[in-house]
Order: C-alpha cells, then sequence, then structure tokens
C-alpha cells in the first residue's frame, strides 16, 4: 500500500487502523514502511483517509509482491487454489470429511499475528524439518505455489523474503509419530521470529474420551480443546 504524498495531509487518522504498525509519521511525513506492511488493505478498506491518499500501486497486483495480499487480505484470493484465507477449508470439519481417519492427526501451524506477521522464511524453517519426517503435507494448501520443486521445504528465491499477516501449514501424522514430531518442531518453532499458534485434530474415541491430551501433557505442551460443529449442514458424520 502507498499514501500519496500529494494528497496527503498528515492527519495521522489512518496509523491506528495498521494490524502491522507500518504506518508512521516523521517530520510531519506519513508514510508506510513497505517491507513491514503486508498488503492486508485494511487502511485503505476502512475509508477514514479523508483525501483519499491511500492506494493500491500496480505492483501489488505482481509477483512477488502480490503473495502478501493472497494471505492477508481476505478479499484476494489465491490463484493456485482458487479460494481466499490462509488454510485449506475442510480441516476444521473433520467429521463430515473425514479427511484424518483413525490413527491419524491432522496438525495446523499458523505462523504469525496482527502486530508481528510472518516471513516466508519463517514457514521454511519449519517445512525444511517436516520434509525430513514421514509426514504428509497438504498440497492444496496455497503455500505450495511458492515452494522450489522437487520438494525440499525451501520458498522459492524471489518469494523469500516476502511477509504476511499470517499463513498456515497443514499436514497429517500417524498417531505413533507424535512424540516425534513434537520433540523436532519445537526447537525449531522456539527460534522463529514470530508466533505460531500449533492445532492438532483428531477424533474422539468410542468411549467418548481424548487420548492425544495425556500424551500432549506428558511432553509439556498445553492443549486447549474445541470443536467446531456442523449444524445442520446435512451431511452425515464419516466413520473411517
Ligand atoms: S495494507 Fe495493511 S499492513 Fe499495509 S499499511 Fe495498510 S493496514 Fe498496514
Ligand atoms: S488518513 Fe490520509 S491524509 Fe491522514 S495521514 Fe493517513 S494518508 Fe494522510
Amino acid at each position: 500500500m502507498r499514501i500519496d504524498t500529494e494528497k496527503c495531509i498528515a492527519c495521522r487518522e489512518c496509523i491506528d487502523f495498521c494490524p502491522m504498525n507500518s504506518i508512521a509519521e516523521k517530520d510531519g511525513v506519513v508514510a508506510i514502511d513497505q517491507d513491514e506492511c503486508v498488503e492486508c488493505g485494511v487502511c485503505l478498506h476502512v475509508g477514514v483517509c479523508p483525501t483519499d491518499a491511500i492506494f493500491r500501486p500496480e505492483e501489488v497486483n505482481r509477483y512477488p509482491r502480490a503473495l502478501r495480499a493472497e494471505f492477508s487480505d481476505p478479499g484476494v484470493w489465491h490463484p493456485s487454489t482458487k479460494q481466499g484465507g490462509r488454510g485449506t477449508e475442510e480441516m476444521k470439519t473433520n467429521d463430515v470429511t473425514g479427511r484424518f481417519r483413525r490413527g491419524e492427526f491432522g496438525m495446523a501451524l499458523e505462523f504469525g499475528r496482527p502486530g508481528t506477521g510472518a516471513r516466508m522464511t519463517d514457514l521454511e524453517k519449519v517445512l525444511q524439518v517436516l520434509v525430513t519426517m514421514e509426514v504428509e503435507l497438504e498440497t492444496n494448501n496455497a503455500v505450495f505455489a511458492f515452494l522450489e520443486e522437487p520438494l525440499t521445504g525451501k520458498v522459492k528465491a524471489e518469494f523469500r523474503n516476502e511477509k504476511v499477516l499470517s499463513a498456515i501449514l497443514e499436514f497429517k501424522i500417524r498417531e505413533d509419530q507424535l512424540e516425534q514430531v513434537v520433540r523436532q518442531l519445537q526447537p525449531v518453532l522456539a527460534d522463529l521470529d514470530t508466533v505460531v499458534s500449533w492445532g492438532l485434530a483428531t477424533r474422539f474415541a468410542k468411549d467418548g474420551t481424548l487420548p492425544v491430551r495425556s500424551r500432549l501433557e506428558a511432553l509439556g505442551v498445553p492443549a486447549r480443546p474445541n470443536a467446531k460443529i456442523n449444524m445442520g449442514m446435512g451431511r452425515p458424520i464419516v466413520e473411517l
């Protein structure tokens, strides 16, 4: 995003709306830090500028910069998946999709939050560990369009320094891999210069318990159970 200095009257109205704190005033001039701006579009969509000085330049529609808006602005779709958002739609509706079967865990690593964002290099550090383990990466995730092929976990050179508000890596593991995956990823995640939320999708056991909770507790991983309930979707529960 840019600010037209000819139109801007330095009223500062837009500054507090930026979730990345990338708009600032210096010596009476309000400008956007282009390295930190994730192209989320909030400053423009909120419509607070009295002089219409905020604008999206043409370069935002071209790669590599376009990657930022694809992951950060809900109104911009990913050309590779023809969807918006940061992850795949079906991960949270496993009871009707059956994507994660008994004996498997679905996992999602959500990089970045308002105020921090995430660089593609953050995802790369984790991906390079994941590709060394027998995990099944979700290739329908939009992140895959920006990775080197054949898959090494590296991001294509032109996208490595791009920054987004948030991006999600999704993968599937066998239940017996839980301890190995947690132990290998924990030090990598702790070393990143951003925040990561770690989600695990599992099925209730037949007796209504969630056995994974005690395994996570033994690993020192705090778990906060939650569920997405599908009301009235008219689709039967998948039992696989
Ligand atoms: S597009 Fe988003 S990140 Fe960039 S300056 Fe505007 S509000 Fe901030
Ligand atoms: S709201 Fe518009 S005029 Fe006011 S500081 Fe921001 S860009 Fe400038």
